[in-house]
C-alpha cells in the first residue's frame, strides 16, 4: 500500500475516508486539522491564536502547523504506512512535507485529490458532528453516517459536538481559502505525476473501491 495525501476543498472527505483506509488496512491517519484542534484545546496563548484563526476559516502559520506535524511523525511506528489529511495545504507547504519524506526515506506516495462541488460539501459541513470523547464523525443529513440515537455517539454514548467553523458563514471563508491556497498545489502534483483524482459521490462507500485501486 501507498502512503496517501489527500488534497480537498472542506468537507469533501478527507477525514472520512482516511478513518475508512486506517480501520481497513492499518493506515496512520494524520491529521492537522485534529493536531491543531488538540492545541487549542490546551488554551494557552498558542491555543488561542490557533483557535481565533480557525474560526475564521484562514489557514494557521505554516510554522505553527509543521511543526506539529514534524513532532506527531516522530513519534509514530516508521513502519507504518499513514495518511496525510489536510497538509500541504498551501504552496509553501509542499517542500516541508516531501523534506519531511525524504528524511523517512519514503517516495511511494500518491496524492489524492477529492472533487467535490460547493452545494454538496456546504451541506456536509453543516450536518457534520463529532464525538468529543473517541473522535469518531457523524452527519446528521446522510442515510451512511447518521447516529443510531440523535446527538449521541454509537460506539461511547457520548453527546456528539458541532465544530465551531461548521458554519455557512465560516465555510465560505474556508472555501475562498481553498480556491486561493490549496487549489494551486494540485497542479503542483500533476505535473510531477503523482496526482489521481476522484469524484466524490453521495455515499463513501461508493469511491472506496477507486481508491483502492489508487493506493495499491
Ligand atoms: P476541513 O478540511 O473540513 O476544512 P480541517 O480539519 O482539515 O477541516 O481543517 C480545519 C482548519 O484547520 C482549517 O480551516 C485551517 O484553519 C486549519 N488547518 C488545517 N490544516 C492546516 C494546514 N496544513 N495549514 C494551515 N492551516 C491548517
Amino acid at each position: 500500500m501507498k502512503n496517501i495525501i489527500f488534497i480537498a476543498p472542506p468537507a469533501a472527505g478527507k477525514g472520512t475516508f482516511s478513518d475508512m483506509l486506517a480501520k481497513k488496512y492499518g493506515y496512520e491517519h494524520i491529521s492537522t486539522g485534529d493536531l491543531l484542534r488538540d492545541a487549542k484545546n490546551k488554551n494557552d496563548a498558542l491555543g488561542q491564536e490557533i483557535s481565533q484563526l480557525m474560526s475564521s476559516g484562514k489557514l494557521v502559520p505554516d510554522k505553527i502547523v509543521l511543526e506539529l506535524l514534524e513532532n506527531y511523525i516522530k513519534k509514530i511506528d516508521p513502519s507504518k504506512r499513514f495518511i496525510l489529511d489536510g497538509v500541504p495545504r498551501n504552496v509553501s507547504q509542499i517542500a516541508p512535507v516531501l523534506n519531511i519524506f525524504k528524511e523517512m526515506g519514503i517516495d511511494d506516495y500518491v496524492v489524492i485529490f477529492l472533487d467535490v462541488d460547493y452545494e454538496k460539501a456546504m451541506k456536509r459541513t453543516l450536518g457534520r458532528l463529532t464525538c468529543p470523547k473517541c473522535k469518531r464523525g457523524y452527519n446528521e443529513f446522510s442515510e451512511e453516517f447518521k447516529p443510531k440515537e440523535d446527538n449521541l455517539c454509537d460506539d461511547c454514548q457520548t453527546e456528539l459536538v458541532r465544530r465551531n467553523d461548521d458554519t455557512a458563514e465560516t465555510f465560505k471563508i474556508r472555501y475562498d481559502t481553498y480556491m486561493s491556497e490549496t487549489a494551486p498545489i494540485v497542479d503542483y502534483f500533476k505535473k510531477i505525476g503523482k496526482l489521481e483524482l476522484i469524484t466524490v459521490l453521495d455515499k463513501a462507500v461508493d469511491n472506496l473501491p477507486q481508491i483502492e485501486r489508487i493506493i495499491k
